[in-house]
């Protein structure tokens, strides 16, 4: 596993490169592009940069362009990028910053200049990179929160209607909970808790935005999902969580599966039906799948 922060150095110039690289090595992992169009191929390949520096003038595609591309795709957006360029006109730094640099520096470059604004830069994208897991995650479970599920289920949703796609919501509970916490204290129910979280996580594509929903519940949405498959899932995950018998206890859960209606339908709605169901699985004894309206 690689833990040093990457950067990405992009220079049509093998000279620029090589100095950038010698100031920035030693904590740095170091990816190079001699080009625009690279750049933006290696930035989609692991491991992501968390930082750029960009040449501007370039033979094809020029730093401008290249920073532009990054910003408009969510997916590069927040890799800082830095300019460093022979383009010493005020007015050139004007536009790069503009087009959402987050520094500018010029050529012939200082080194210890570069390696103190670059240590900055990192220090400030590996902070917000942190502060935005813990925004979206549970802390105990390390799954997505409700919050991550609300911003994300509404744009799953819009996107699956727009193509005609199914999706499908599981809500699950795990059964007696409070027996476990009375029984055998808080932190084995914690135990319990990430146990379950865990099989979720592992059975789960990345595509699905499996979350802590509130104590003892999660949810998992899965787009390009039928109501079928979201059952053969949830039933999968039912027998793991029962074969799992975490610190030597038989936990069970109860599940909820709903389709949404094709006609689209809020996230609300969803939580709302598929609860429903859960509410039947419960009554008809637990550890079970029912299947909603
Ligand atoms: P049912 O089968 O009807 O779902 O019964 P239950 O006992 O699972 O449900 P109930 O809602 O009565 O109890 C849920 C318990 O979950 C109560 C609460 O103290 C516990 N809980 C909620 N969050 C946490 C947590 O983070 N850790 C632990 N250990 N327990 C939690
Ligand atoms: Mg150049
Ligand atoms: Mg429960
Ligand atoms: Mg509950």
């Amino acid at each position: 596993m690689n833990e040093k922060p990457v950067i990405l150095i992009v220079d049509d110039v093998p000279t620029n490169v090589q100095i950038l690289a010698n100031c920035l090595k030693d904590n740095y992992h170091i990816k190079v592009a001699t080009d625009g169009l690279r750049c933006l191929e290696l930035v989609a390949a692991t491991p992501t940069p968390d930082l750029i520096l960009l040449d501007i003038e370039m033979p094809g595609m020029d730093g401008y362009e290249v920073c532009q591309q990054l910003k408009k795709n969510p997916v590069t957006q927040n890799i800082p990028v830095i300019f460093v360029t022979a383009n010493d006109q005020e007015e050139d730094e004007e536009k790069g910053l503009q087009l959402g640099a987050v520094d500018y520096i010029t050529k012939p470059i200082r080194p210890s200049i570069v390696v103190a604004r670059v240590n900055t830069h990192i220090t400030l994208k590996l902070q917000h990179d942190k502060l935005t897991a813990m925004a979206t995650h549970d802390q105990l479970t390390g799954l997505y929160n409700r919050h991550y599920l609300f911003i994300s289920a509404n744009k799953k949703i819009a996107k699956a209607k727009r193509h005609h796609e199914p999706v499908s919501f599981i809500m699950m509970d795990i059964d007696h909970f409070k027996h476990i916490n009375d029984n055998y204290g808080h932190p084995v129910g914690d135990i319990v808790l990430q146990k379950v979280a865990t099989i979720i996580e592992q059975q789960s594509r990345s595509e699905d935005v499996a979350a802590r929903f509130g104590g003892e519940e999660f949810v998992i949405l899965l787009d390009h999902c039928s109501l079928m498959d979201a059952q053969f899932k949830a039933e999968k995950y039912r027998q793991l969580i029962e074969a799992e018998r975490p610190e030597q206890h038989v936990v069970t859960c109860s599940f909820g599966v709903v389709q949404m209606n094709p006609e689209g339908e809020a996230i609300d709605s969803l939580i709302k039906r598929a609860d429903l169901a859960l509410y039947q699985a419960k009554e008809n004894g637990r550890n079970q799948v029912v299947i909603g309206e």
